[in-house]
């Protein structure tokens, strides 16, 4: 197996504080070996052991590798209408959704595959190396099991969402559509996921059927996570943390007892800011769960209806400026806390053992992030020990 030395790090973020300084355990001057897919090797730049080829970094930042924990990336179709009729004043909605869902329908397996990994290799190129993809455009048994066989191409961390929106041939029977999401749909989706979700908000599902849909999903070997308190106060991210869920999504409105509940569970916050950004709404402010305790990590929830962005850069900079995030909680979110929200320890971390992951910025420090928005800052990317 070879060997390689990344040496001349000016800045390494290791996540690793027994490692470095700081929560982000920062190493200045520092230097990180890859042994074939795997970091074998941190520390001083001046104290780098030997390896078969060199990589100077130039002084540049070095940090482990997104964890972009939630997207919804196997779809077809086009909302740019609805997003331009949305700026130009119209609400956002739960079910513009059922757009979508009539294009991936009528696609076919090549053309949803084909989308799903040119937006996978775009987040790539921004320093995304783990990637967690939901269902949610099918909600049929035979489309939401293909969307999770196309998904699992891609990734291991594969998401049954049959409980986005209430499938339209249901429109006026959901509580048949929920027999279906926990019964002959669930059965044939939960082969090929690790994950259940369910979209818990005001024009989908309530809690009551929410905690049917996880439950379901749970006696299946799925483990939870939930859309919740995206659109306005609502159940879900108590239920979240009742039921033990990795990890409760959007929590733009949250009540005083809801930081409570995550901040005493083993439930991660993940903040969505593209959403809010996509849809002009008011953005959570992260500095309460941050004071409470709470565990937070930070997604683009790429999809095509609200948040069509696959930029971690991006959504980093936004958390800084509108949820309040220190530069240094943004990253460590967008890395370590997506990598807790998927319960990997692999990953998000760049210390021995851990997955050789790796992002080098065209820039001194991560705070460039979000000092320079906008600006494509990502030079190089290794995703298991291979240049993307
Ligand atoms: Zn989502």
């Amino acid at each position: 197996m070879a060997t390689t030395l990344v040496t001349g790090i000016g800045s390494l973020v290791t996540n690793d504080s027994a490692l470095g300084a700081g929560p982000l355990g920062v190493i200045e001057q520092a230097a990180v070996v890859i042994d074939d897919d795997r970091i074998a090797w941190v520390g001083a730049a001046a104290e780098a052991p030997a390896a078969d080829t060199r990589y100077d970094a130039g002084g540049r930042a070095v940090f482990p590798g997104f964890v972009d924990s939630h997207s919804h990336l196997v779809f077809a179709g086009d909302r740019t209408a609805e997003f331009d009729a949305r700026m130009s004043g119209q609400a956002y909605r739960a079910g513009g959704i059922r757009t979508t869902v009539a294009a991936t329908r009528a696609a076919s397996d090549e053309r949803l595959a084909d989308n799903a990994a040119a937006l996978i290799a775009e987040a790539a190129r921004q320093g995304t190396t783990t990637i967690e993809i939901k269902s949610g455009y099918g909600l049929t048994v035979e489309d939401e099991e293909r969307a999770l066989r196309i998904a699992a191409r891609f990734t291991p961390e594969v998401t049954y969402l049959g409980a986005h929106i209430v499938a339209p041939e249901y429109a006026e029977d959901p509580a048949g559509y929920v027999d279906l999401v926990t019964g002959p749909m669930l059965d044939a989706c939960a082969p090929h996921a690790r994950w259940v979700d369910v979209f818990c908000e005001r024009g989908a599902f309530d809690g009551d059927q929410a905690r049917a849909i996880l439950r379901a999903g749970i006696g299946k070997g799925l483990i939870p996570r939930v859309h919740a308190n995206q659109l306005g106060p609502g159940p879900g991210v108590q239920l979240a943390v009742e039921l033990g869920a990795a990890s409760a999504d959007h929590c733009t409105y949250l009540t005083d007892a809801d930081v409570d509940a995550l901040a005493s569970g083993d439930t991660v916050a993940t903040l969505l800011p593209g959403a809010e950004f996509s849809t002009r709404a008011v953005y959570p402010d992260a500095r309460r769960l941050f004071a409470a305790g709470v565990d937070v990590a930070l997604s683009t929830d790429c999809n095509p209806g609200s948040s069509f962005t696959t930029s971690m850069p991006f959504c980093i900079a936004l958390a800084v400026r509108d949820m309040g995030m220190t530069p240094d909680q943004a990253l460590h979110a967008a890395t370590a806390g997506g990598a807790r929200a998927l319960r990997r320890d692999d990953v998000g971390v760049l210390r021995p053992g851990a997955r050789a992951d790796l992002v080098e910025l065209d820039a001194p420090s991560h705070v460039h992030l979000a000092y320079r928005p906008g600006v494509p800052l990502v030079r190089t990317v290794w995703r298991a020990g291979v240049v993307v």
